[in-house]
């Protein structure tokens, strides 16, 4: 009896030694392609985690996106103007640290910037620019100091009718993070999530100091990334004008709309940002490229443990400049990318 006891304990730690294998996942949500790439020696664990922390997003694209009529995002924008809308904590804390971002970057960061995405999203659809009237009216409706959250009774109160909380700065990151959070309670510790330009990692690959991850060229972007980095513990994200934008009477207006003006931004660009979590490197490259290479980086350096690289072409010259923390973050060889997962395209 004693022997086999004995046996039996000895074969399962065997197979707990197993080596951990590579898994891929990928789901479409937020608009976006999701992948989850992670390490486990237990295929039937790796699956399960893989399926809740997709669910997690998804839970989350259900409450935020700005698509869906029916997120709690669109019915909390449907009672603007009215008193103070209960929300849940996702929305509310997504919220809080939206309008903190607002604070810190004088304004260039705002989700409060619907009305006016929404005559972009239209103008790359017609290739016609917007009409004053309604920039102008855009303009109105866009500032988060309209937008008032009470932390004790968990509320948001908009104050005009018509304003319209568009989420797409910050919601990929933040839904990257949740599901490495969701993968980490499952027993997933060697992880990476990436929602399009948003990329979250946990602990290194297997014998690897890190996940490596490319950076996208400005012209183009399918081409071989021409710098890597190796990231542990950390987010990656990228934002520019790459792939979403319009050009009328020879000017490229990007989908990131500058909410002082309302215009969409003229700068050729991409702001890539690495920090500790998600929502605070998808938002903060948004902000970065609202506010140009020197006010965004000082931004930058002003945000604890985040680093820069900001690529821009104007007058037809390409150049790069880094913040300060950069030189802190590992590089790595080209040709070791995880799969296609870990390539950062700019948009
Ligand atoms: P992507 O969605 O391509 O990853 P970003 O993270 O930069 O790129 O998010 C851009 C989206 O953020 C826009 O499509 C729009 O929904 C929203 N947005 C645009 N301008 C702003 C802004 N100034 N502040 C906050 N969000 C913005
Ligand atoms: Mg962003």
């Amino acid at each position: 009896m004693t022997v086999v006891l004995f046996c039996m304990i000895f074969s399962s730690s065997v197979a707990g030694a197993e080596p951990p294998a590579r898994f891929e996942f990928a789901e479409t949500h937020m608009g976006s392609e999701f992948r989850i790439v992670l390490y486990s020696p237990d295929g039937g664990l790796a699956r399960r985690a893989a399926r809740a922390a997709f669910d997690r997003i998804a839970g989350l694209d259900a409450a935020l996106s700005d698509y869906n009529p029916e997120s709690e995002l669109m019915r909390l924008c449907d009672r603007a103007g009215g008193p103070p809308v209960p929300v849940s904590p996702d929305l509310f804390s997504i919220l809080q640290r939206s309008k903190a971002l607002y604070e810190r970057s004088g304004g260039a960061f705002d989700v409060t910037v619907g009305p006016a995405v929404r005559q972009w999203r239209r103008a790359r659809r017609d290739r016609k620019m917007p009409t004053a009237e309604n920039l102008a009216r855009a303009r109105s409706l866009t500032s988060s100091e309209l937008m008032h959250l009470d932390p004790a009774a968990r509320t948001v109160r908009l104050e005009k009718d018509g304003m319209k909380l568009d989420l797409g700065g910050i919601a990929k990151g933040w839904a990257s993070d949740a599901a490495i959070g969701v993968l980490k309670e499952q027993g997933v510790t060697s992880a990476l999530v990436a929602g399009a330009g948003d990329i979250v990692v946990s602990g290194p690959p297997p014998g690897e100091p890190g996940w490596v991850v490319g950076v996208a060229p400005l012209e183009d972007p399918g081409e071989t990334p021409e710098r890597y980095f190796s990231l542990r513990d950390a987010a990656v994200s990228t934002s520019g004008d790459a792939e979403r934008f319009v050009e009328i009477d020879g000017r490229r207006y990007a989908h990131i709309v500058d909410p002082r003006t309302a215009l969409g931004v003229v700068e050729r660009g991409s702001v890539t940002v690495v920090s500790k979590d998600g929502g605070t490197s998808d938002a903060l490259a948004t902000a970065v490229f609202v506010l140009g290479p020197e006010r965004g980086l000082a931004l930058v350096e002003a945000t604890p443990g985040a680093a820069c690289l900001y690529v821009r072409k104007a007058d037809g010259v390409v150049t790069a400049v880094e913040s300060a923390r950069m030189s802190g973050v590992p590089r790595a060889a080209p040709g070791e990318l995880e799969g296609p997962a870990a390539r950062l395209v700019p948009r």
